[in-house]
């Protein structure tokens, strides 16, 4: 298939309308309308709320994705994975104006319900504030709000079922192959972002420049998505404002609710070993596995062996990179920068603080590209290497540490250090999900405090003892040297 070079996004479509091609543009000037030109690759979460940020501040912006448009496919309803969305989240998309918007597909959720083996639910409230929750959003749902949100602004314009296979860094040029017409495509911008994943292409070009860093970090864990349908009223068949874990030690099984009553449900597991992916090979080792250890959600799960033989198995990666950016030409953002495994619900809220902070930065020089992503990624960098560890760490929280009494000790007293010092000690789960302190500054005061509280707790019959007025002492005693 012949290559074909255009000077603007535009003309993809002229040119699969068989209107005839204007010819190549060479320079990385701005596009003939006057405004700097933007390419993203990746029409995911991140980068159709990067086009909203940039085109509020004057770009124009063309969103280049391999798949088709989402909200033209049918999603079987009550399947597509959600997300928990926090207060970073909830800022960037503030700033891009949106967020009234998507608040109603959103659901509280005001902390975990802990579904114990002996069918006994404990409830942990996430927040230090009655008033703190995340919230569940169905990650096709808010994807395909955002790509609303983006195309009634007058300078986006999304492309669909183009994959971007070649990237030149040094002229911001994209090669795409039409998945609907088989036909390549070259695409000079003014700048690339690279939205696409975890897996993606653009950054996969800049691995094969000098001196660029790159790892990924597989967990010897999968994931599997199963399902809770609503109740014959359309209800939801537990509590509809709570993260539902069973924790079992070395895996566990979460539920997070949807707006249509129904609950998306995930296994994470081991894929080997006893128990794991590898040994749970017919319906009936299925069925005897589940009624061992999650009883009170079999009922709840009518498709359950549906579900499990025929969703995939996925895998879970941390990708680390450094640097996420090509002269003034090219940056990395979300996924494609930093994908981190999903235990403290953040991978996408990093994205969108990415997101702000990029426009942010624009704005704080005058445009001036060259002068934004140096600091760009030097500001991020730190920051979303720390909650990629963080989130690995709370993989051993999730799965075991919430039914463990001493760890929920833990978390009371941690709670009445904040209600005695508000300013000075706020718990690290609060830190990360609702504040904006950066994920470094997080990380680092979450050290202090695990050295901090292991003293602390190291007192006799703290069970007894820890509501007490003596205790409070002590805990007066320690922050004198916090
Ligand atoms: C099981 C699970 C649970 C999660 N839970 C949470 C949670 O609770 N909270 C949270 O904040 N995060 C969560 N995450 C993480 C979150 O899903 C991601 O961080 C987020 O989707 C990243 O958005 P993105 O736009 O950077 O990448 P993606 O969502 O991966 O979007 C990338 C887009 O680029 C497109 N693309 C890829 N390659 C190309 C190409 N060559 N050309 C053109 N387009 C391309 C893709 O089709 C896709 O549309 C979870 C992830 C998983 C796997």
């Amino acid at each position: 298939m012949p290559t074909t070079t255009v000077s603007n996004p535009d003309t993809i479509e002229q040119q699969q309308q068989g209107e005839a091609v204007p010819q190549p543009q060479t320079a990385a000037a701005p596009l003939p309308g006057g405004s700097p030109h933007v390419a993203i690759a990746g029409a995911g979460l991140v980068g159709s709320l990067l086009s909203i940020l940039l085109a509020k501040r004057g770009y124009k912006v063309d969103v280049f994705e391999r798949r088709p448009d989402m909200r033209r496919e049918t999603i079987s309803a009550g399947r597509s994975i959600n997300l928990a969305l926090s207060d970073r989240g909830w800022k960037a998309l503030e700033a891009a104006g949106i967020a009234d918007a998507l608040r109603p597909v959103a659901i509280p959720m005001k902390g975990r319900m802990v579904h114990n083996l002996n069918g006994t639910l404990d409830f942990q409230p996430y927040g230090t504030e009655s008033h703190q929750a995340i919230y569940s959003v169905s990650r096709g749902g808010l994807n395909m709000e955002l790509m609303n949100l983006a195309e009634s602004q007058p300078n986006v314009a999304y492309h669909f079922n183009q994959r971007c296979t070649d990237v030149d860094l040094d002229s911001a040029t994209l090669e795409f192959y039409s998945e609907d017409t088989g036909e390549e495509h070259t695409v000079q911008a003014g700048h690339i972002i690279g939205a696409d994943g975890a897996f993606s292409a653009v950054r996969w070009k800049m691995l094969k420049t000098d001196r660029f860093d790159y790892s990924q970090d597989y967990l010897n864990y999968g994931y599997k998505e199963l399902h809770i349908p609503p109740d014959e009223t359309g209800g939801w068949r537990m509590e509809k404002n709570a993260l539902h874990i069973w924790p079992r030690g070395n895996y566990m099984l979460i539920a997070l609710p949807n707006i249509d009553g129904s609950f998306t449900c995930t296994l994470f597991f081991p894929f080997e070993g006893i128990p794991s992916f590898d040994t749970l090979r017919t319906a009936d080792d299925v069925i005897e596995f589940f009624n061992a250890v999650f009883p009170d959600a079999v009922p709840l799960m009518p498709t359950l062996i549906e579900d499990f033989f025929g969703n995939p198995t996925s895998s879970l990666v941390t990708v680390r990179c450094y640097p996420w950016i090509h002269g003034d030409k090219v940056a990395l953002i979300g996924d494609a920068a930093h994908a981190i495994v999903p235990f403290f619900g953040q991978g996408m809220n990093a994205g969108f603080e990415d997101a702000r902070i990029f426009a942010e930065l624009l704005a704080d020089n005058n445009d001036d590209w060259a002068q934004t992503l140096p600091v760009y990624q030097q500001q991020r960098k730190p920051n979303t290497d720390a909650i990629a560890e963080l989130a690995v760490n709370n993989f051993i929280e999730m799965r075991d540490l919430v039914a463990d009494p001493h760890f929920i000790l833990r978390k009371k007293i941690e709670k009445k250090i904040h209600s005695l010092y508000p300013e000075r000690y706020l718990p690290l789960y609060s830190m990360v999900t609702f504040s904006d302190k950066s994920y470094f500054e997080a990380w680092s005061e979450g050290k202090k405090q695990d050295i901090f509280m292991a003293e602390l707790m190291d007192y006799p019959h703290l069970e007894e003892v820890w509501n007490t007025p003596e205790f409070e002492e002590r805990i007066h005693e320690f922050m004198k040297r916090y």
